[in-house]
């Protein structure tokens, strides 16, 4: 029997201190068994981090750029050296599978790192304008809340730009997926990173998330999660009027242009069922709508349902977080989700016998205003929708209340021009990589902000304007 991970202790002040809430289980939903147990932070100990990180954002706010540089650099090198460790931990908490905890929860944060420390080198914080100096200044204490799919890489976005801007923070890691955040507090730690620069205070949204949210002491509250929730936190924080930032959900279309050929046709369905199915179908940003011309439906129905075959679960494709989340996938799978004339054009594929997993499936003829084409799915369900023009998909594109990422496929000029028009916040066109410095964010409830890089600098920011 493995080993439980067992960790009693917060991360408060630059110690490790007994937890006083209740204890938590932590479950591998990839084999329905518990792997992981924390102690919660009490309300006293939400308070002794905020003001840990009140005390300690005078001194970090005044350190010079090169040495805050120079920690978060080697929290970089900290991360690549426990890269292992950090998949073993999330392949645990998280289920994903160990291929795809190491390359996308691990070396992904490393890569959002190095390119943060690149963009704080090259940051100016003061310019000259007329008579005035401008004066770029942290915002004081960041409370970041982060949600399970994406155990380190969601913390690593929003806490290591807030910690090069020069803010301190308080970090409520999901209930589903603690465990790693607190591998992450041992990195900093190794780094040299000040005590109360980072504080780690897990427990339930309800209690900690809300006390961080309300708290006069926390300055901005950087929220990654559901839209529901994010909505419910942008009212509790403008009692305070606190500053927010939102990455919320996403439903993303993934365009193929009348122009393109039948080679980038396949490679836009072979990519795009990669990119929706990725981390069990987990991820904000995944296209999970696929927009076609309709002439060319009956091809790209045959080429998802072989893209889609090779998903095994238990293998290439990973389970779903929960029960929970199982049953609302499931959901999406019955009749009507995607209107009277959808259908599904995948087999069922046999899955393990213990763990939350669930066929991926592709739905074609899905209906513009069905559940399927308008809710976020978060599970490994595409819906392909037929375009009547390129008007027509870039309409179809944008008839959603979410905005966060989007891909276009066709002829270069054609689709630069399409990715112009998709009110969203990240396009790739023709297959364009994931780029670890580029601002994330979305357009309309997708969010407010933007995180990483140079953008995730800015966002946790003041601009004061000083006369001579
Ligand atoms: P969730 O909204 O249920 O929870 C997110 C976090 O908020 C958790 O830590 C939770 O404990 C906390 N929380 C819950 N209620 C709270 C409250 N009232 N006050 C303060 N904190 C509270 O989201 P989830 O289920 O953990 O994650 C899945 C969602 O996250 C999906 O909708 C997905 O699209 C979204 N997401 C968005 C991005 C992005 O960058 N835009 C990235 C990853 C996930």
């Amino acid at each position: 029997m493995i080993e439980l991970i067992h960790e009693p202790d917060l991360y408060i002040d630059g110690r490790w201190t007994p937890g006083g809430g209740t204890d938590l289980e932590v479950e591998n939903p990839a084999t329905e068994e518990v792997t992981g147990r924390i102690t919660q932070a009490s309300t006293e100990d939400v308070e002794t981090a905020i003001a840990a990180a009140r005390a300690a954002f005078g001194p970090w706010a005044a350190t010079p750029v090169a040495e805050r540089a120079a920690v978060l650099r080697r929290l970089g090198e900290v991360l690549t050296e426990r890269a292992d460790l950090f998949a073993h931990i999330i392949n645990r908490e998280q289920g994903s599978p160990p291929r795809v905890a190491r390359a996308l929860h691990v070396d992904t944060p490393i890569a959002v790192v190095d390119a943060t420390v690149e963009a704080l080198e090259r940051f100016e914080f003061r310019s000259e304008l007329r008579n005035s100096l401008i004066l770029l200044e942290p915002v004081g204490v960041v409370a970041a809340i982060t949600p399970w799919n994406l155990p380190l890489h969601q913390v690593v976005v929003k806490v290591v730009p807030a910690l090069a801007a020069g803010a301190t923070v308080v970090l409520k890691p999901a209930g589903l997926t603690p465990l790693a955040a607190f591998e992450l507090a041992r990195a900093f730690e190794a780094a040299g990173l000040p005590a109360g620069a980072f504080n780690l205070v897990p427990g339930s949204g309800r209690v900690v998330g809300d006390l961080l949210t309300r708290h006069p002491g926390v300055d901005q509250v950087s929220f990654t999660g559901s839209t529901p929730v994010g909505r419910s936190i942008a009212a509790a924080a403008a009692e305070s009027l606190k500053r927010v930032t939102l990455e919320l959900g996403g439903k993303s279309a993934s365009v193929v242009l009348a122009g393109a050929s039948d080679e980038l046709l396949a490679k836009a369905v072979k990519i795009t069922v990669a990119n929706c199915f990725l981390n069990g179908g987990q991820t904000c940003t995944a296209l999970s709508r696929l927009i076609v011309p309709a002439g060319k439906l009956e091809q790209v129905e045959e080429l998802a349902a072989a893209a889609a075959e090779k998903y095994v679960p238990g293998s290439r494709l990973g389970p779903l977080i929960s029960a929970d989340q199982r049953k609302e996938v499931e959901s999406f799978l019955e009749p009507g989700a995607g209107g009277a004339d959808a259908v599904t054009v995948t087999s069922p594929l046999g899955l393990p016998e213990r763990g939350y997993y669930v066929s991926p499936a592709v739905v074609s003829r899905v209906a513009p205003d069905s559940r399927l084409a308008q809710e976020e799915v978060f599970g490994p369900v595409l819906a392909v929708l037929a375009a009547g023009s390129d008007d027509d998909a870039v309409a179809l594109a944008n008839n959603s209340i979410y905005g966060l990422g989007g891909a276009v496929w066709g002829p270069d000029e054609a689709a630069l021009e399409v990715a112009g028009r998709l009110q969203t916040g990240q396009v790739d066109v023709n297959g364009g990589a994931f780029n670890p410095a580029a601002p994330f964010g979305g357009y309309k409830q997708s969010g407010i902000g933007r995180e990483i890089g140079e953008y995730g600098i800015a966002d946790v920011l003041e601009i004061k304007a000083v006369q001579r």
